[in-house]
């Protein structure tokens, strides 16, 4: 099958190449992200592969669909930039990588809570140019703190695993309460109880209009003083405005994040030589309690190698008119409050 994939990075060229050729695939890669003023370039494949700052409404899909293409692929677990009903009105078909390695994420985020609240980003700063002194870089130990993991899925079980290494004690809030995670010693409760209780959120469900600033103005004001945020979900999981609030009366002691919620004009892109214009990332960017990193969180030879993989297997198996197993239906997603994973295992 001939693939266009968007949003193409060398890694992505890298990865995605050595498996094309096994599978039998031919793969076009093109830089820019899926949009309308470049949806065009897509005209006359029957694949198309894109990651998780492609634009794929409705609009787009009708005009992907009327340029011949059948298959949509997406490099990611998460689908919220998909509009699933207009794939199926168009006769699309959607396939993610369910897993690719929530380990990679579920590290990721573990490596931002350490760094932000250790103030290693300003300890590795102050080395470098000879400034040895400690003040400002105060921090805790994690060990007896509470950590409340919104969503046990996948990742969140495996971030889990590791804080009860570091001897942390472990809430939860799931629609879905899972058995092996509570075997972890977690403790499922209701979100305002975690709130008040926890000295970590970390976020670790899926994007849907349920859980959409799942952290907000009133769910930090009733959050413990000082408490920490941690998002490698969605950005748009968080208010960014109100965090921002928190921070600035002291109510939220960190933030560590791999999303923002209007990453898409920002994120995996160079930009050093320009002015940034969103004011509320640049204000962010200001705090010395706050830590970023620009949706690394998937970013490890395991990850790229799982995603390609699945990717053209997802392909190989629609060109041979069978199914993957992941592909995703719009009927499938909105009876399923989990956000479409049926499978929790790693
Ligand atoms: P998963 O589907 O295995 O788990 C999601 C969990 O969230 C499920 O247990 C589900 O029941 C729960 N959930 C659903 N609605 C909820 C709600 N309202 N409140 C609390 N929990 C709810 O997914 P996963 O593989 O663990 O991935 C989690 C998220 O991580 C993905 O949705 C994706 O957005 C994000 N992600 C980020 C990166 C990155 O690079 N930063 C990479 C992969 C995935």
């Amino acid at each position: 099958m001939q693939i266009a994939v968007f949003s193409a990075r060398a890694y992505d060229r890298r990865f995605l190449s050595e498996v094309a050729e096994h599978e039998g695939h031919g793969l076009t890669f093109l830089e820019p992200r899926l949009d309308r003023h470049t949806v065009t370039l897509a005209d006359g494949y029957e694949g198309v592969c894109i990651f998780v700052n492609d634009t794929a409404d409705a609009e787009i899909l009708a005009t992907l669909a009327s340029g011949g293409t059948r298959l949509l692929l997406l490099r990611s677990t998460g689908f919220n930039h998909v509009d699933l009903q207009a794939a199926e009105q168009h006769g699309l078909t959607v396939a993610r990588v369910p897993a690719y390695s929530p380990y990679a994420v579920a590290e990721h985020t573990v490596a931002l809570m350490l760094a932000v609240e250790r103030r290693l980003h300003r300890a590795y700063n102050r080395v470098r140019e000879g400034n040895f002194a400690l003040e400002g870089l105060l921090g805790f130990d994690l060990r007896n703190k509470r950590i409340g993991i919104i969503g046990t899925g996948q990742i969140g079980q495996i971030v889990a695993r590791i804080m009860r290494g570091f001897g942390c004690s472990l809430r939860a809030y799931d629609p879905y309460p899972n058995d092996t995670v509570r075997d972890y010693g977690v403790r499922y409760v209701d979100l305002d109880t975690m709130f008040r209780d926890c000295d970590v959120i970390t976020l670790h469900c899926p994007l849907t209009p349920d859980t959409h600033h799942i952290i907000d103005a009133e769910a930090i004001a009733k959050m413990k003083p000082g408490v920490m945020i941690v998002n490698t979900s969605r950005g748009a999981l968080v208010d960014t405005p109100a965090v921002i609030e928190g921070l600035k009366s002291g109510q939220i002691g960190n933030v560590a994040l791999d999303v923002y919620e209007e990453e898409g004009d920002l994120f995996f892109e160079d930009l050093s030589d320009r002015v940034i214009q969103d004011d509320v990332f640049s204000r962010l960017l200001t705090f010395p309690n706050v830590f970023i990193t620009a949706h690394q969180a998937f970013f490890t030879e395991e990850a790229l190698q799982n995603i390609a993989e699945t990717t053209l297997v997802n392909a190989s198996a629609f060109a041979a008119g069978e199914r993957s197993g992941n592909e995703l239906t719009h009927e499938l997603v909105s009876g399923d409050a989990r956000g479409g994973s049926d499978d929790q295992d790693a």
